[in-house]
């Protein structure tokens, strides 16, 4: 495995791959990897002849009083987990290879944005859609890997490369989640052994509700104050949101049909975890 720190050394090395005919897969991350990361990997090395992570804490994403300078890194770790799923290449950029001085270039997407995380994140997805856009003008990936986790971002990052004609194949990876159903996330590091022990009740509940709509409530509002009771009951919890969206496009529904998104953000002390489910209901 080659760990890479500048642009052009990387677009040499892949260049050459490129000469080859291999087919490149791409998995974005910030790092500090758990067993969501590894299976991104895991999949992209499956499906193609070079894999290239990247691990890029991306300041333009965060919000003044999000937590970039406090967010979780470890080189030497992820390296040696990277190295295992048989990774060929670390991309490990430094802020001020992605953003030299003058930068002032952004991408923004409009629409699926202004909603669930965008509400309370603004600014947020700028940040992702500017940075995967120059990761993908950087790697040129045939595949880019995403989780499904960041549901929100796996609709935003489609619908880019989309408008902006990215020629990439946009995989999106089911969910990896603990033994007690939490979803995996480098957040879940926050959390306190009492906030840990309530944080699995989100999936619970994601799933509580995905069971009445699979028995016939066709009520939006209904599978969302199911939700919110089941969480409203945890003492460390504190809801950002829970929605009930069109899954493709992210606009509210009148009535559960179609692809559905069931979507939310709580924090737990220090620690904003989101969670999804996606589910069909035919009428
Ligand atoms: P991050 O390092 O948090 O920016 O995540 C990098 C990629 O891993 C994103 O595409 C995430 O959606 C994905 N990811 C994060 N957590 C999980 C998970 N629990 N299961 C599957 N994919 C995940």
């Amino acid at each position: 495995m080659k760990a890479i720190t500048q642009i052009n050394s990387l677009k040499i090395f892949l260049n050459q791959a490129r000469r080859k005919n291999q087919t490149i897969g791409f998995v974005p991350t910030m790092g500090a990897f758990h067993g969501g990361h590894l299976k991104l990997m895991n999949v992209s090395r499956r499906e193609n002849d070079i894999s290239v992570v990247s691990i890029f804490v991306n300041p333009t994403q965060f919000g003044p009083a999000e937590d970039f300078s406090s967010y979780p890194r470890d080189k030497k770790r992820d390296c040696s987990l990277a190295k295992k799923e048989n990774v060929d290449i670390i991309f490990y950029p430094s802020v001020e290879e992605m953003y030299p001085r003058r930068y002032g270039t952004y991408v923004d997407v409009e629409r699926v944005t202004a909603t669930l995380c965008g509400v309370s994140r603004p600014g947020h997805f700028r940040g992702v859609a500017t940075v995967v856009a120059k990761l993908l003008n950087i790697v040129e990936p045939d595949t880019i890997y995403l989780g499904q986790k960041d549901a929100q971002q796996c609709v935003v990052i489609k619908e880019m490369v989309r408008d902006l004609n990215f020629p990439v194949k946009v995989r999106v990876i089911p969910t990896v989640r603990e033994a007690d159903g939490l979803a995996m996330s480098s957040r879940n590091q926050y959390l306190l052994e009492r906030e840990r022990k309530e944080a699995p009740v989100l999936y619970q509940a994601l799933l509580e509700a995905k069971q009445v709509a699979m028995e016939g409530e066709r009520r939006v509002q209904r599978i969302i104050e199911l939700v919110r009771k089941r969480i409203e009951n945890l003492a460390c919890a504190q809801i950002d949101y829970i929605a009930c969206v069109d899954a493709e496009t992210l606009q509210p529904l009148e009535k559960l049909e179609g692809k559905v998104l069931l979507a939310l953000a709580v924090k737990f002390g220090r620690a904003r975890l989101i969670d999804n489910i996606i589910f069909h209901v035919r009428n």
